[in-house]
């Protein structure tokens, strides 16, 4: 099955087998993501709790995951 990356719109052939085809297929294709944005995204998100484990630091104490 063909997929379109929401980001970059991209778009890569999935192997109908796999399992990120099949679960493609049962939801709205616009939450695919190609391997590079996944990853961009999976960067962005460590980088946004690094931010907030900094404020959080200054005050509130808060149980991090990644620690
Ligand atoms: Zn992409």
């Amino acid at each position: 099955m063909k997929a379109k990356c929401v980001i970059c719109e991209q778009i890569e052939i999935l192997d109908d087998d796999s399992a990120l085809a099949k679960r493609l297929r049962n939801r709205p294709v616009h939450t695919y993501l190609c391997n590079e944005c996944d990853e961009r995204i999976k960067q962005k998100t460590l980088k946004r709790l690094e931010t907030g484990k900094f404020i959080t630091n200054r005050g509130i104490k808060v149980k991090n995951d990644l620690d």
